[in-house]
């Protein structure tokens, strides 16, 4: 844990690394003069889109004075801001640091209130409608840019200064610097450290010595000369494609995977139209009266949990932002001894305002619940309408909708895709289908699985003891409203049935009754009515996201992958252009598809990753081809 004190000025000090994070008395003027004027930043954001990237993201003062100056400066184009931070700083430490500058207050209060309270992975924070975003990637410098998908326009390099943080100046970052940049990306620096200068030169960098802040003679700036060959971030058969700067994008399915993907491609100037065969919007699986979002806490960290973290955080910020009728909040239950023990290595990772585990004896003082066992509680889980939602996301998205509308036909012709409909057939650059199972009709080699799920809608009448927030066991139990519960969900892969079984019914009455003996009185489960719903899910948990490959130019160009020959010896991939999938969500639709939905519209529209690579690949639609060319089968 780093330790922190304040200088007289209050500028916050790091006892670990024995440096400022900005410069006592006179930061927020540093900042404008060696970053924002230094890489001409007021001029570019008035005639493009920018990129930039900072080593060490700290206050976030550079981010606010940046932020701030679009705002002043025409808000013409949009502004992504992508920094690396290993020790991300509690919210009181921001809110102390930016108390000195109060034309940042405003900015500052929207900062801080979509911070994420987790210490890895990259979170997407967006602002003012998404035209100004923050991907923060939490983590060492050398391991999260390993990570990173996206150029930079101009970078700051800000990373304390190079005798007190060597490691935030090595060759190695230099290099990841490198390798994020284009030819003409700019980067400035208040350090004029000759080593600095010499490395950034060796990488391809043009360097100047600049005249530094106030009393400081010299700064350095430089601008990339582009030719230095940038290694492999992503397996070949997984290198994303160009971005396709679409005008005109359809989506299929009006579920959440779908309604997130237009609302995000919206929030970048695409058109979008929505085809959905159902006459109202989330009619099938995202349809329940109520839905959980939370995150899976894994014992170490590990590729799944770690994105349901991810998505977690962005799915919060997001509900918050349309306005949604949310109750934050979730008791998990440690069901058996195994999952106690998860939860107590778990635990520690985490800070308490994020998850806390209770005994059973805390459970009951704090919730009144008469609980078997030990329970995590989940701050920033939530549960809410899925109908709500949709709704929300149909009134704040610029998108067309047609319901009641099932795609007949689907076809490619020269670069442009012909969607047929009872409006008869229509031509856009893109298509995203988002279909859950049926997503199999447009596109072959996804093996998804329709997991049936039943569940129960209990009346008050029904309680002995009505639950007040959302309880997580082996199923899950979450109040709609004063009046009804819902009782969830069986897991039934493989299953088509699509009435409500009693033998279901009893099943899960009777796990709730051992979790919970005093909640329900004596009812009948022929008088319990409830819905039943399929997910779309895969064998490994991931879902779908990204871009659809060409199967045959893969059996052709990977033919021989089980070999082990190395893998830049491989051509890249190729795509049938403008095609992309987002299915598969399973039980997570509200804690994955709206991270899914920024994600695939980034990539479309910028070219740009939000995921790191690891996630990119575990949910690429393309890994199930690959897994079997491995195999030979
Ligand atoms: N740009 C910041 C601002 O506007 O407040 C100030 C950055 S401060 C000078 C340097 C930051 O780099 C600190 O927040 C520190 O935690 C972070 N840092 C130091 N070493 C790091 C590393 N190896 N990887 C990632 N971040 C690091």
């Amino acid at each position: 844990m780093s330790e922190y004190s304040w200088t007289e000025e209050g500028t916050l000090y790091s006892e670990e690394y024995s440096d400022l994070y900005f410069s006592d008395g006179h930061g927020l003027e540093e900042t404008k003069h060696v970053f924002i004027e230094g890489n001409n930043i007021t001029a570019r954001l008035q005639e493009n889109d920018l990129v930039i990237g900072e080593l060490g993201f700290g206050t976030g003062l550079n981010f606010l004075a940046t932020w701030k100056n679009w705002a002043d400066n025409g808000r013409a184009h949009r502004l992504t801001f992508i920094s690396c931070e290993k020790h991300p700083l509690s919210l009181s430490l921001l809110a102390d640091s930016h108390e000195h500058f109060p034309e940042l207050a405003e900015l500052s209060l929207q900062l801080r209130q979509k911070w994420p309270l987790t210490e890895t992975g990259f979170h997407t924070l967006e602002f003012e409608q998404g035209r100004v975003v923050i991907l923060l990637l939490l983590g060492d410098v050398v391991e999260v840019f390993k990570q990173l998908e996206a150029k930079v326009d101009a970078w700051y390099l800000d990373g304390f200064t190079p005798a007190s943080n060597p490691e935030m100046w090595s060759e190695d970052v230099f290099k990841q610097i490198a390798w994020h940049s284009h030819k003409g990306t700019t980067l400035t620096s208040y350090t004029a450290a000759g080593f600095v200068r010499r490395g950034l030169k060796a990488v391809g960098f043009e360097i100047s010595r600049v005249k530094g802040h106030g009393k400081k003679l010299h700064m350095t700036s430089g601008v990339y000369q582009g030719h230095v060959k940038n290694p492999l971030s992503l397996k070949p058969w997984f290198q994303l494609p160009q971005a396709r700067k679409p005008q005109r994008v359809a989506v299929i399915g009006a579920g959440m995977a779908g309604l997130n993907c237009a609302w995000s491609l919206s929030r970048l100037g695409v058109e979008v139209s929505v085809y959905d065969k159902h006459r109202k919007p989330a009619a099938e699986a995202s349809g329940n009266l109520r839905g959980m979002m939370f995150p899976m806490i894994s014992k170490k960290p590990d590729r799944l949990g770690l994105f349901t973290e991810m998505g977690a955080a962005y799915s919060l910020n997001q509900f918050k932002e349309l306005g949604l009728s949310i109750e934050e909040g979730l008791l998990e239950f440690a069901a058996d001894e195994r999952k106690e023990q998860r939860f107590q290595e778990s635990v520690k990772r985490y800070s308490p305002d994020y998850i806390k585990l209770l005994s059973a004896t805390e459970v009951h003082e704090k919730f009144g619940i008469q609980a078997p066992c030990p329970a995590m509680w989940h701050a920033n889980a939530v549960s809410l309408s899925p109908l709500e939602y949709a709704d929300a996301l149909i009134e704040n998205g610029a998108f067309e909708l047609f319901l009641n509308s099932e795609v007949f036909s689907l076809q490619e012709d020269q670069q442009k895709w012909l969607v047929e409909s009872r409006h008869g057939t229509k031509e856009y650059d893109c298509v995203v289908i988002a279909s859950a199972c049926e997503s199999t009709r447009f596109v072959a080699g996804v093996p998804l699985r329709k997991t049936r799920g039943q569940l129960l809608e209990l009346e008050r009448e029904q309680f002995k003891d009505f639950p007040k927030q959302g309880l997580n066991f082996i199923n899950y139990l979450a109040p709609v409203d004063k009046n009804k519960c819902l009782l969830g969900a069986t897991f039934q892969p493989d299953d088509e049935d699509e009435s409500l079984r009693v033998e279901d019914t009893q099943e899960l009455l009777s796990t709730l009754h051992s979790f919970f003996p005093d909640m329900l009185k004596n009812i009948e489960p022929e008088d319990v009515s409830g819905r039943v719903s399929f997910r779309a899910m895969l064998r490994d948990y991931f879902p779908v996201i990204g871009p659809v490959h060409d199967d045959r130019a893969y059996q052709g160009r990977y033919a021989d992958i089980k070999h082990g020959k190395p893998v830049s010896t491989y051509e890249p991939a190729v795509y049938r252009p403008g095609l992309y999938l987002s299915t598969g969500h399973g039980s997570r639709g509200l804690t994955l598809s709206p991270l899914a939905g920024a994600y695939l519209a980034r990539q479309i529209v910028d070219g740009l990753s939000i995921l790191p690579v690891e996630h990119v690949e575990a949910v690429h639609p393309a890994r199930f081809c690959i897994q079997k060319l491995r195999k030979n089968k």
